[in-house]
């Protein structure tokens, strides 16, 4: 078997080494790799120093809830009169706009009752609707290009299906990955046509970032015995000198065998400190500044 094989998700080569079997990990915690020597994990879960609040975790949420709600919106709009066989009516761009205070509003609500109530107050609710209504905006026009695009080329008794081909998405599927050393159900943001893993990011770009991804599709072929090779990050970044999110990150990501390999070594290195229980100590504090690691201010008032 090539090395190629054995980094694939649907043999032991990815599992937890035996040792480490008794300890498991989030993916949350697992992806969120700011600090080189895993001190964050060591003071959040041995330690149990909380999380400082902050609203970067509640405008992140509520951006994702806003995605799956207008999918969600337009996939029912489209079926719905395809079904009744009133093509003209299809027009994502007026369902979007007349929604669009509803839309943004339920997304606050659902991310109010998954996230804790300290990054909630700690968010400026007013800035965050402008960013949402900037995410609705421009997502219109692209779905509006995209469906109204494929409409303009297919006879009408077609238009019921293409949706399907056009906007295949599973919103949030589940995978069991305890082999891996998952504490719970890995659920990622979605999967696209099947074949393509699905997270959406906010915020400024961090390169573990890549870690959520490949932590999906690895838990994808063990749960579903099927290779998954292949993904996307949609990153979304607000301004308040542009109309429009900005979406430098956003990108096709191939799961690489350097991917799977980073996933074991930082598994691994992370399930050691659940072991071990002991501090393991601080890197140089421009690593904590340029990762905007949370416990900045607990690591560095101390001596
Ligand atoms: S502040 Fe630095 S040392 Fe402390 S957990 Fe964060 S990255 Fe690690």
């Amino acid at each position: 078997m090539s090395i190629d094989e054995k980094l694939r998700g649907d043999n032991e080569a990815m599992w937890v080494p035996t040792e480490l079997l008794d300890y498991k990990i989030s993916v949350g915690d697992l992806a969120f790799d700011v600090c080189p020597t895993n001190r964050n994990l060591y003071l959040s879960k041995v330690e149990n120093v909380d999380l400082p609040p902050t609203e970067s975790r509640f405008i992140g949420r509520a951006a994702e809830r806003l995605y799956f709600n207008m999918y969600q919106a337009i996939t029912d709009h489209v079926k719905d009169n395809a079904l009744s066989k009133n093509y003209h009516r299809i027009d994502p761009w007026t369902l979007l706009h007349s929604a669009d205070a509803d839309l943004i509003a339920t997304s606050i609500e659902e991310t109010k009752k998954k996230c804790s109530s300290a990054d909630f107050e700690a968010t400026d609710l007013e800035a965050l609707k402008v960013k949402l209504k900037k995410v609705l905006d421009f997502e219109a026009h692209i779905a509006t290009s995209l469906v109204q695009n494929q409409i303009a080329r297919m006879p009408d008794h077609r238009i019921g299906s293409f949706y399907d081909d056009l906007m295949h998405f599973s919103i949030e599927p589940t995978f069991e990955a305890e082999e891996l050393g998952f504490s719970t159900p890995v659920k990622p943001d979605f999967i696209y046509s099947g074949k393509t893993i699905g997270d959406i990011k906010t915020g400024n770009w961090h390169e573990f970032m890549n870690l959520n991804l490949t932590a999906y599709a690895l838990a994808y072929e063990l749960d579903r015995h099927q290779h998954m090779d292949y993904g996307i990050i949609h990153h979304v970044k607000f301004s308040n000198t542009r109309q429009v999110p900005l979406h430098y990150h956003t990108k096709f990501q191939p799961i690489t065998n350097e991917l799977r390999t980073f996933f074991i070594n930082r598994r691994d290195s992370k399930l050691e400190v659940l072991k071990n229980k002991t501090d393991p100590g601080k890197p140089n504090k421009t690593i904590c500044e340029a990762n905007e690691c949370p416990f900045i201010d607990h690591c560095w008032r101390m001596k």
